[in-house]
């Protein structure tokens, strides 16, 4: 049995929770009705370690342009990735339209952060705006992964205009002309696309550079298709994740031994994240 990797987790601490994430993580904690209590880091390395999970990715964020909130600091991401002894690897937050986008990419792969996470809907931003594009080839040229939100969002959720939230930018399909325009760069779609699923599974069978996470979502709620691919053609290319503290790992861990074959089980569990991650086996 491999390690288990959550390839997608957000730092708990009162710097993501609170500051960065405002009325908009107060909304989706109304709506899912979870309780979001802030913790450390080290709390949250306890808590993964008891359950059995070997290694996190954390994620940065920097929807400040579009939201007037501060980011949480790249450097928040690499020093708990420094301080816990590999257990996490780290993404940077980063917006592709601030000033500066492409310094603060070159920073974040000097301090060992290995890839960016995006969210276009809370970041305000289309992926296909042609003033990305550099930021794209940046990305591949560095080996940088981009990790970007597809589908709906809990941000905003059930609030008045879903606070100004659009959902088509986050849209998977525009990830099909990125991969397509830069076959080196390695993406992962998040939480599975839905409901633009079947869009996503149609790019991922394509481009060989594209991949997905099931995060966001108890796996009983993820349309049929998904697992059918999972279990089938796209075996090596769906990551387990749990979008932490959003939505606790366990539960999605309890929830798919019902819906994979114990042969998918593995390599969704930690085989294929190791591999794309390139971590010690
Ligand atoms: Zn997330």
């Amino acid at each position: 049995m491999p390690r288990i990797v959550d390839a997608h987790t957000h730092p708990p601490v009162p710097a993501f929770l609170r500051d960065s994430g405002g009325a908009y993580v107060e909304a989706a904690r109304a709506h899912f009705r979870i309780p979001l209590v802030p913790a450390s880091m080290a709390d949250m390395v306890r808590h993964y370690e008891g359950l059995g999970i070997g290694h996190a990715v954390l994620l940065g964020w920097d929807a400040e342009r579009n939201t007037g909130l501060p980011p949480v600091p790249n450097d928040v991401v690499a020093q708990a990735v420094q301080e816990h002894g590999g257990f996490f690897t780290g993404f940077a937050g980063i917006d592709p339209l601030r000033g500066k986008a492409l310094d603060e990419l070159e920073r974040c792969a000097r301090l060992g952060l290995r890839g960016v996470k995006l969210h276009p809907s809370a970041q305000g931003f289309a992926l296909d705006d042609p003033r990305c594009a550099r930021f794209w080839r940046r990305c591949e040229d560095l080996g940088m992964l981009l990790l970007v939100h597809t589908g709906t969002t809990g941000l905003g959720a059930g609030a008045p205009g879903g606070l100004g939230m659009e959902l088509a930018l986050s849209r998977p399909l525009a990830l099909d002309a990125i991969a397509a325009r830069h076959p080196s760069l390695q993406l992962i779609a998040a939480h599975a696309g839905w409901p633009w699923h079947e869009e996503l599974l149609a790019i991922a069978l394509h481009k060989p550079n594209v991949h997905l996470d099931i995060s966001g979502w108890l796996p009983r709620y993820l349309p049929k298709v998904v697992w059918d691919h999972a279990n089938g053609p796209l075996r090596t290319k769906v990551l387990f994740g749990s979008d932490y503290p959003f939505v606790q790992p366990e539960r999605i861990l309890d929830g798919l031994k019902d819906v994979l074959k114990p042969e998918a089980l593995d390599a969704v569990l930690g085989g294929n994240a190791t591999r794309l991650l390139g971590l010690p086996a």
